[in-house]
C-alpha cells in the first residue's frame, strides 16, 4: 500500500456486483458501463475490467483519449465494444477506427470527418447517431436528423460507415415521473421509426442512464448506459439509497490523522475562524483538502455543519463534522474532549452506507454532496490525482452490504 496519508479504496467486487445488478434490472438489454472521467474517479482500467467481469459488454467514454487508453491497456475488441461520444473537429477518428472503437456522430461536420478517416484507414466506421430529443445539449436536433442521416446512409452504401446505433440522453431521468421523460421517449421513437424507414438497420438503440436503467424499463431498448450506479451510488437519492437499489458503493475515501492536539474553549479554527471551539477539546488534522477535491463548500461553521467524517474504532465509531474552512491540503475535525484518537489513526470521509453500532449510518458520497450542495457524481469524479486509488477485491464486504 502507498505511504500517502490518504487513499480512495475502490472495491472491484462492488463494481462487478453493481453491474450484475444493473444487468438483472434490464434483462432485455446489453449493458454499457460508462467509465468516462477515470471511471467517475475510481480508476479507468481496473474499473472497466471489473465492469466487464460483471457482465457489461460495452464501455462508454466521453473522450477519444479515454477510449484509446482502454485499448492501449489491453481491453481489446473481443473484451468490449467501446463507444466514445464527445468530439470536436480535428479529433483523430482514424486512431479510433484503427483501435476498433465505435464513434458517435452528433453534428454534420463529424460525418465528413468520419468518412475521411474510414477512407484513410480502409476501415469501416461503426457510427452511433446522437439525437437531441429534448436535453438541449450535444446531439443533432430531432427535426434536423436529415442534415446527417442521408449522408450516413450514403456512406454506408459505399462501405465507409456502418450505422450501428441511434441514441439520445435524458434531461430529467432522476425525476422518473417528469413529463419531459415521456416526451423525450416519444421523440426518440419517432426518430427511430423515421431512420428505419429511411433504411437504417440499427444494431443498438439506447437512451437510458443509471436512473432510467433502474426506474424506467420502457426506456431500456437494446442497450443501457449506466455510469453512477456502476460505482454504487444512487442516481435518485431523493427516492432510494444505494442499499434500496441493491447497489454497493465501491469507493471508500480515508485519511490518516496528521495531528491530534488539545486546545482551549474559544479557539478559532482554520482560515477566517468560521468555527470556534465551545469547550476545551481536541482537534484532529486530516491531510485532504480542496486540492484533493474536498469541496470548500463543505466547510463547517456558524453557517452550517461541514462534511461528515467517521472516526473511532469499529465498535465505537461516530460521525464528526468538518470544523471551519476546508483548506487546500487539509481540514480540521473537532474530536471532542474525550476522544481517544491519535495521530496516525485512520478516519473515513465516505464509503458504504452501513449502520453504526452506536446508531446512525456511516457517511456516504451522497452525504458529502448534501453538505456541499452538489451531487454525488461530483464528489467522486473531482477527487484529485494526488490521492492514490487502491484497488481491492472483497466479495465478503459486498455480501455484508447486501445482507445489511
Ligand atoms: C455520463 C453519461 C451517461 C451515464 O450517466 P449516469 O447518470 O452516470 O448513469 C450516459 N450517457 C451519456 C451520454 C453520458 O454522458
Amino acid at each position: 500500500m502507498s505511504t500517502y496519508p490518504a487513499r480512495a479504496v475502490v472495491d472491484l467486487a462492488a463494481i462487478r456486483h453493481n453491474v450484475r445488478t444493473l444487468g438483472e434490472r434490464a434483462p432485455g438489454a446489453a449493458v454499457m458501463a460508462v467509465v468516462k472521467a477515470d471511471a467517475y474517479g475510481h480508476g479507468l482500467v481496473p474499473s472497466a475490467r471489473a465492469a466487464l467481469a460483471g457482465g457489461a459488454t460495452w464501455l462508454g467514454v466521453a473522450q477519444a483519449t479515454e477510449a484509446l487508453a482502454l485499448r492501449a491497456a489491453g481491453v481489446g475488441p473481443d473484451d468490449a465494444r467501446v463507444l466514445t461520444w464527445l468530439h470536436v473537429p480535428g479529433v483523430d477518428f482514424a486512431a479510433l477506427l484503427e483501435a476498433d472503437v465505435d464513434v458517435s456522430v452528433a453534428a454534420p461536420w463529424a460525418v465528413d470527418d468520419v468518412v475521411a478517416a474510414a477512407r484513410a484507414t480502409g476501415r469501416t466506421a461503426r457510427v452511433h447517431l446522437k439525437v437531441d430529443t429534448g436535453l438541449g445539449r450535444n446531439g443533432v436536433m430531432a427535426e434536423d436528423v436529415d442534415s446527417v442521416l442521408p449522408a450516413l446512409l450514403k456512406a454506408e452504401a459505399e462501405g465507409t460507415v456502418r450505422l450501428v446505433g441511434l441514441w439520445s440522453h435524458l434531461a430529467l431521468a432522476d425525476e422518473p415521473d417528469h413529463p419531459s421523460v415521456r416526451a423525450q421517449r416519444v421523440v426518440f421513437d419517432d426518430v427511430l421509426e423515421h431512420a428505419e424507414r429511411a433504411g437504417a438497420r440499427l444494431e443498438v438503440r439506447h437512451l437510458a442512464n443509471s436512473a432510467a436503467t433502474l426506474t424506467a424499463p420502457e426506456l431500456h431498448y437494446d442497450l443501457v448506459r449506466p455510469g453512477l450506479a456502476v460505482y454504487g451510488m444512487s442516481p435518485v437519492p431523493q427516492l432510494a439509497s444505494p442499499g434500496d437499489l441493491g447497489l454497493v458503493p465501491a469507493m471508500t475515501l480515508e485519511a490518516d490523522l496528521a495531528t491530534v492536539k488539545r486546545v482551549r474553549a474559544g479557539q478559532g479554527v482554520s482560515y477566517a475562524h468560521l468555527y470556534t471551539t465551545t469547550q476545551d477539546t481536541a482537534l484532529g488534522i486530516v491531510p485532504l483538502g480542496y486540492a484533493d477535491g474536498i469541496p470548500r463548500h463543505a466547510s463547517g461553521g456558524s453557517a452550517g455543519p461541514g462534511g461528515p467524517v467517521l472516526v473511532g474504532p469499529d465498535d465505537a465509531a461516530r460521525v464528526v463534522r468538518i470544523a471551519g474552512r476546508v483548506c487546500m491540503d487539509q481540514v480540521v475535525l473537532d474530536l471532542g474532549p474525550d476522544t481517544t484518537e491519535r495521530a496516525g489513526d485512520t478516519v473515513r470521509l465516505f464509503g458504504v452506507d452501513e449502520p453504526l453500532l452506536g446508531g446512525g449510518t456511516a457517511p456516504t458520497a451522497q452525504d458529502w454532496a448534501d453538505a456541499a450542495d452538489t451531487i454525488s457524481y461530483e464528489i467522486t469524479t473531482r477527487l484529485g490525482s494526488r490521492i492514490p486509488r487502491v484497488h481491492v477485491d472483497t466479495e465478503d464486504r459486498v455480501s455484508r452490504a447486501e445482507n445489511a
